[in-house]
């Protein structure tokens, strides 16, 4: 590919949405109305998140009370969940000094409109005194996407739920996670972490600065899991690239990964993930 076609606009900043796309706070949206509907004999099976997603709080307090038909005002359902969430939040762990890599932070709360509106991506590009078509916005939800082209931005989704990504087509790209994120693609900085990755394997010039990340999964699966929630506890290593003259030495070479993997994880450092209850249980035991 083309550095002309490879290259969209060039951006000066990067937008980054919190909810969804920094935090997984999706996912504790999800423990939280798990947790509550059992009250009023209801269960939350998560097919009604894309309902939720990018909405603001009251928009999606009356889409939850309008579905399970709950005998209460959006008010009272409000006032009820609220210190739910409150206790939840307390378990996102930021990391100390967070505020300091960022130039500009706008909450919802600061604009009167929420997205789709382009209101506060407007905002933010006024006060980064950058314009609107040389921001990049990085963002999880539908509204949001909508809300970053309607302010002319170049928008990346990273859709926080899965198998979603056809209902992202305004999206200038689609991702399936942050860190299939390429700065570079938008005229920015590439990562600096790939680079030092790539200081460990000589054979790669600078121009492929992202090593190649061959994965194994070091379980068996009985079926199918599309679209359900995988935890994964991640091991890696770093080796310098291997020549294979058979496809026999490849498959070896493979095997040997998982073998140095599978050791991996009985090192003291590891060998509390292998009996996390976290990491064994499925969402549907919680
Ligand atoms: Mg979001």
């Amino acid at each position: 590919m083309s550095m002309a076609s490879s290259l969209r606009k060039l951006a000066s900043c990067v937008i980054l949405d919190l909810d969804g796309t920094l935090l997984n706070t999706d996912g504790i949206v999800s423990e939280v109305l798990k947790l509550y509907l059992v009250k009023y004999g209801k269960q939350w099976d998560g097919r009604e998140a894309h309902k939720t997603v990018g909405k603001s709080p009251l928009e999606a307090s009356a889409v939850i009370v309008e579905d399970y038909g709950l005998p209460l005002s959006i008010n009272e359902f409000v006032s009820e969940i609220t210190p739910m969430f409150i206790d939840q939040w307390h378990n996102i762990k930021a990391l100390p000094g967070w505020k300091e890599s960022f130039s500009v932070i706008i909450g919802g709360d600061e604009v009167t409109a929420g997205k789709p509106s382009p209101e506060i991506f407007f905002e933010a590009a006024k006060r980064l005194n950058i314009d609107p078509p040389k921001c990049l916005v990085i963002e999880d939800s539908i509204p949001g996407v909508t809300a970053g082209k309607a302010a002319g931005m170049e928008v990346v989704a990273v859709p926080s739920l899965p198998k979603q990504s056809h209902l992202y087509t305004s999206a200038d790209e689609v991702i399936n996670s942050l860190l299939d994120l390429r700065p570079e693609k938008w005229g920015l900085p590439p990562f600096e972490d790939c680079k030092a990755l790539s200081q460990f394997l000589p054979n790669y010039s600078k121009a492929d600065s992202i090593a190649p990340i061959e994965p194994w999964l070091l379980h068996d699966f009985d079926d199918d899991f599309y679209g359900e929630d995988l935890r994964l506890a991640i091991v890696g290593y770093i080796r310098p690239e291997a020549n294979f003259p058979s496809l026999e030495t490849l498959i070896e070479k493979i095997h040997e990964d998982r073998r140095i993997a599978e050791t991996a994880l009985e090192l003291p450092l590891y060998s509390k993930y292998r009996e996390d209850p976290y990491l064994k249980s499925s969402l549907n035991q919680i």
